[in-house]
């Protein structure tokens, strides 16, 4: 296989909160991935802007050694040096007027622009007000949000309204970095790219989806965020409901951003409210020198949940019958994301009662180890009669596609380039964002109102027992988190 690199237009990328911990994590890491690849062109330039009192110099500094830090492998190259001499620097605080005719003068008219705001989502008013009184942006320019959008209906509500006081829906790119993910991308490449899988992908045939995502780390260091938000905001919301959304989709007419966006929606306005009987929330305890949740966050009296599972129903003729299983938490026994979409079992058995239950599954993993498999009920081989067993049928990209698979882009290279080329369809629409919230926000309340408890599970497990019981009463098992 041989990758395709198309260089990008010239662009002018200002990334607010350029002295971050996501800008120099992902970011600019990202940006010279691109750059060493030939994607990034050489009158593209990147300019940093933060409080901080920097020069370009200094803070060029700063970018190389984060580039040691997180790139150790490709800092050795002979692009490095080019790279960071289109490495630029504003010393600007958000909520004053010191240093925005300095980037005024520094962004050109004449190259794509994007405004990365990798910065506090309440500082994103006051940026896109500046960009504007300072005739920074033009209609043709991007802005670019990260998440948290909203910690409720009513938040998300405002924070689009504020934005589109000054840029239309077209420039708003609303990143949820895991629909950049390769794999995440070819769930819609399997479906609907592929005649076997569509006839079957519905509740006549598919019996139950799960969608796991496990980190195996705690709240680190994002504590008092942390706990304002919890499991429900920090990842149903936004990536599970994701996940959730290209799963379940119909096909769109063309893969073309507001085609895909449109049908996304459609499925979020289509989940049903969730019962109480089916969420199970935990929170965490300590084991051996590993910090409890509470210790962690600094709260002994937290409620916030670092565990949450779901059951969730679709109301829609494709869905009705099939519930889909949601579960996300920290701490638990593996980092490990995958959706299972597990099938029906055969209507009747020629093979009689000991060939047992068997069911097929198509699991598809985001990390580690990107890729499909494909559970197929075969013949145990050997003598003495015909016992059934399950295999999976591997389609680990890493095998089929040979060494080409390591210069797959990561989700924040995609993602930054489809700015750059001004391609949507991989970033949420604002109403699809409020619908998200509209749904989540009755969850929520649930427990709020009844100021209930998450209950306690242990680190390194598959968190609260409860959890498995949630598909146990169904009779449905979780796979394992490995
Ligand atoms: P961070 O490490 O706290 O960095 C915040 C950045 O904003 C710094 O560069 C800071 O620089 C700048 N800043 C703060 N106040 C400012 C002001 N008034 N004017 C101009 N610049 C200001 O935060 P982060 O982790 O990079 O996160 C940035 C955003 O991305 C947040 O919305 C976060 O929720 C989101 N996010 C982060 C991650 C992650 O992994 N880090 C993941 C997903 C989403 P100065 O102090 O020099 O001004």
């Amino acid at each position: 296989m041989v990758s395709r690199v198309i260089p990008v237009q010239a662009f002018d990328l200002v990334v607010f909160g350029g002295t971050g911990d996501l800008a120099k994590r992902k970011i600019l890491p990202s940006l010279f991935r691109r750059f060493v690849a030939g994607q990034m062109p050489r009158d593209a330039f990147v300019i940093g802007v933060a409080r901080s009192e920097l020069d370009t110099k200094s803070y060029q500094d700063l970018v190389m050694s984060s580039l040691k830090e997180f790139e150790p492998e490709l800092v050795a190259s002979a692009e490095l040096e080019i790279f960071i001499k289109q490495i630029k620097y504003v010393q600007i605080d958000a909520q004053g007027d010191f240093g925005w005719s300095d980037l005024a003068d520094k962004v050109r008219k004449d190259a794509i622009q994007a405004f990365y705001f990798s910065v506090s989502p309440s500082l994103f008013g006051q940026l896109a007000e500046k960009l504007y009184k300072y005739s920074i942006a033009s209609q043709s320019s991007r802005i670019v949000l990260e998440k948290p959008f909203g910690r409720d209906l009513s938040s998300a509500r405002a924070l689009n309204a504020v934005l589109k006081e000054h840029f239309s829906e077209d420039q708003i790119y609303r990143i949820d970095h895991y629909l950049g993910k390769e794999t995440v991308q070819n769930l819609m490449a399997v479906r609907f790219g592929n005649m076997l899988f569509e006839p079957l992908w519905n509740s006549q045939y598919i019996d139950h989806i799960q969608v796991t995502v496990a980190e195996s780390v705690g709240v680190e260091g994002r504590g008092s965020y942390y706990d304002q938000a919890g499991a429900m905001r920090d990842m149903i919301q936004n990536h599970l409901m994701q996940l959730l959304c290209l799963i379940a989709m119909e096909p769109p007419a063309k893969f073309s951003p507001d085609a895909v966006r449109d049908e996304k929606l459609k499925v979020i306005r289509a989940l049903d409210p969730v019962n109480s009987s089916d969420i199970v929330r935990g929170q965490y305890s300590n084991s051996g020198s590993d910090k409890s949740y509470f210790d962690a966050v600094g709260n002994p009296s937290s409620k916030t949940e670092s565990f949450i599972a779901l059951k969730v129903q679709i109301s829609n003729w494709r869905w009705a019958g099939t519930p889909f299983y949601l579960r996300t938490g920290k701490k638990l026994k593996a980092r490990c994301s995958e959706i299972a979409v597990v099938f029906k079992e055969t209507p009747h058995s020629i093979f009689g009662p000991d060939a047992g239950s068997h069911r097929n599954a198509l699991v598809i993993r985001l990390q580690p180890d990107e890729g499909m498999t494909m559970d197929l009920t075969i013949k145990e081989p050997g003598p003495g009669g015909m016992r059934l067993i399950d295999v999976p049928l591997d389609m680990t990209f890493a095998e089929a596609l040979g060494p080409e698979v390591d210069a797959i882009p990561d989700a924040y290279e995609r993602l930054i380039m489809d700015v750059i080329r001004g391609n949507q369809t991989l970033f949420m629409r604002g109403d699809e964002v409020e619908a998200a919230w509209s749904w989540t926000d009755p969850v929520i309340d649930q427990w709020v109102s009844k100021g209930s408890k998450p209950s306690k599970y242990d680190p390194g497990s598959s968190g609260p027992e409860d959890s498995l019981m949630l598909m146990h009463k169904d009779g449905r098992k979780w796979r394992e988190i490995s």
